[in-house]
């Protein structure tokens, strides 16, 4: 028997259409270098991403062809989330906060053909343009400034460009649409490239009622750049759903987003814990009587809030809730389109208590549909399901990647049956909440056994005068390893190691998994993608 069913192909052009058509009335609003704001109509929207897939197409792109940009998040890189497929090409979306090596050797790899470029991150480009040699340069006026020789003007291609005479080019569901480097914590970057359907399917399960929950009522606020991770996926998203969107551009200082935020209030608001644990900081920080900046914002009230990408600190999910943000944390990868699971309310757990409700929140929830995951231990057996058993996360789905761009489907990480080996250690409870405790090179082991750093970071997070705590393994002759606490206070604040350990022994740390050593640090090192990067402690403190 066959099905009845149409063959349709699942496609980002009916998500385009459809918001021209339906959404056309809807809001996107631009924070400008100059901070002002630019707003747009989806109906502008929806004309600008047609014209720049005509004007593409008119400068010979070919299907399958790399177009990389190189820009904060706003309308116009939007307008490539969607324009570049439309016009058979892959978007490719370079993370200026990589060193220029690494940003040119990213491209040569992907083979970009074109490149769109913010005019301010022009002094960028300068430093490595002579890595690999794009057809043309096009230049978003961004700021404003006229657009320098020898490049093409993004606002002249659209304004020569006819939107109306535009065609998409026939493609299939599996055809590609972008592409996105690793970051490169723990290896070479490497490229995942995605599909219009594996797009498609990601944006229908991230957009469901106990996940992102977005609606056409939302307004969206994406700090999580659009060069990470497709920002997890929210412009596809938001699109999708017509919603409101308000995109930060350049300025991520908490000023500027708390600025933001009270100018433009958001329903729905996505970053990282570092960026959340300093706009958290810095709010709470304004709430005292005769500080500079008392009474200067406001929370919006019932803000959603997604955060991810690194472990969510339940002490920081406490701090907002006290203001009546809610915090949902969500795990994934760039090799998984991001979203492999969330934390959300359960059924399950409607009686449980307080206590209860924010330790499952500082989990990384559960798998979403479509994603089948497994822990795996070093013997290479399935782990019970019990919250305790550890093994390495192994996730396998339709919007996950199989292989590399380039690199194939290397050994360390993907398993011979199909799997993609995530490099993180986790526990599963017999609900199917996953309990991240580590990533495989940031576990400590001390005399034979596992130390969690990130159950003892959220731990000292916890204290009161810690504002960053980052825990990282240091040699041992007799243990093999012992934990190092890097710590940084908040201004005017500290904590002796015997306060902080005394802390850790009431959350039930036993003595031997105390951290050796406690140095005091500024602030703990960023990744490109805002994460702690405990890498460069560990290169520090190595001796
Ligand atoms: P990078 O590996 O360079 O950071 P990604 O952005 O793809 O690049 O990060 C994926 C990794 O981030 C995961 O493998 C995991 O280690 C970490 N991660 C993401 N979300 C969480 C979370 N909620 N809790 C703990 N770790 C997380």
């Amino acid at each position: 028997m066959n099905t009845t069913m149409m063959q349709v192909p699942l496609s980002l052009n009916h998500l385009l259409e459809r918001a021209g058509k339906i959404f056309h009335g809807n809001e996107i609003v631009s924070r400008l270098p100059d901070k002002s704001l630019r707003r747009h109509s989806y109906a502008d929207y929806y004309r600008r991403t047609r014209a720049l897939a005509a004007a593409l197409l008119g400068l010979g792109l070919k299907k399958g062809e790399r177009v990389a940009t190189l820009c904060w998040n706003h309308h116009a890189h939007l307008e490539a989330y969607f324009g570049i497929p439309a016009a058979g090409g892959v978007m490719h979306t370079l993370n200026l906060r990589l060193a220029p090596e690494e940003i040119g050797w990213i491209a040569a790899d992907a083979e970009d053909r074109f490149l769109l470029i913010d005019d301010v991150l022009l002094p960028l480009y300068e430093k490595f343009a002579h890595l690999h040699q794009f057809d043309q340069v096009i230049v978003f006026p961004f700021s404003g400034a006229p657009v320098p020789a020898g490049f093409a003007n993004y606002e002249a291609l659209l304004a020569a460009a006819d939107p109306d005479a535009f065609d998409y080019v026939p493609h299939d569901e599996n055809d590609p649409v972008s592409m996105c480097y690793t970051s490169g914590t723990t290896g070479k970057p490497k490229g995942v490239v995605y599909s219009h359907r594996s797009t498609v399917l990601h944006s229908l399960v991230a957009a469901l009622a106990d996940y992102t929950a977005v609606r056409n009522a939302d307004v969206v606020l994406p700090v999580t750049p659009m060069f990470h991770a497709n920002s997890w996926g929210m412009p596809y998203i938001a699109v999708m759903q017509g919603a409101k969107l308000v995109f930060p551009g350049p300025h991520l200082h908490p000023d500027d987003l708390l600025d933001l935020m009270t100018q433009e209030p958001p329903t729905l608001a996505l970053g990282v814990p570092t960026i959340w644990l300093s706009l958290i900081q810095t709010y709470d920080a304004s709430l005292k009587v005769g500080t500079p900046n008392h009474g200067r914002w406001k929370l919006p009230p019932g803000l959603r809030s997604m955060v991810g990408g690194a472990a969510v600190p339940e002490s920081l999910i406490r701090a907002f809730a006290k203001h009546g943000v809610w915090i949902m944390q969500g795990w994934g990868m760039t090799e998984t389109s991001p979203v492999g699971t969330l934390s959300y309310p359960r059924a399950k757990l409607q009686g449980a208590s307080e206590n209860e409700r924010f330790r499952r929140a500082a989990t990384a929830g559960t798998p979403v549909p479509l994603v089948e995951l497994r822990t795996r231990g070093e013997d290479g057996q399935d782990q019970a399901w019990d919250g305790h058993s550890v093994g390495e996360l192994q996730v396998r789905g339709p919007f996950i990647t199989g292989s590399y761009h380039q690199a194939g489907s290397p050994e360390d990480k993907f398993t011979a049956d199909g799997w993609l080996r995530t490099g993180d250690v986790a526990s599963v409870d017999a609900i199917g909440f996953v309990k991240i405790s580590d990533r495989t090179k940031d576990l400590i082991k001390s005399g034979g056994e596992w130390i969690s750093s990130v159950d003892l970071e959220n731990a000292l997070m916890a204290h009161p005068a810690v504002a960053e705590a980052a825990v990282i393994a240091i040699p041992d002759e007799k243990w093999s390893e012992r934990p190092l606490a890097c710590v940084a206070f908040k201004p005017g604040q500290s904590a002796t190691p015997e306060e902080l350990n005394a802390l850790l022994l009431t959350k039930h740390f036993a003595k031997w998994q105390l951290p050796e050593r406690y140095e005091v640090i500024d602030a703990v090192p960023r990744t490109s993608t805002g994460k702690f990067y405990k890498l460069k402690l560990r290169e520090q403190f190595r001796a």
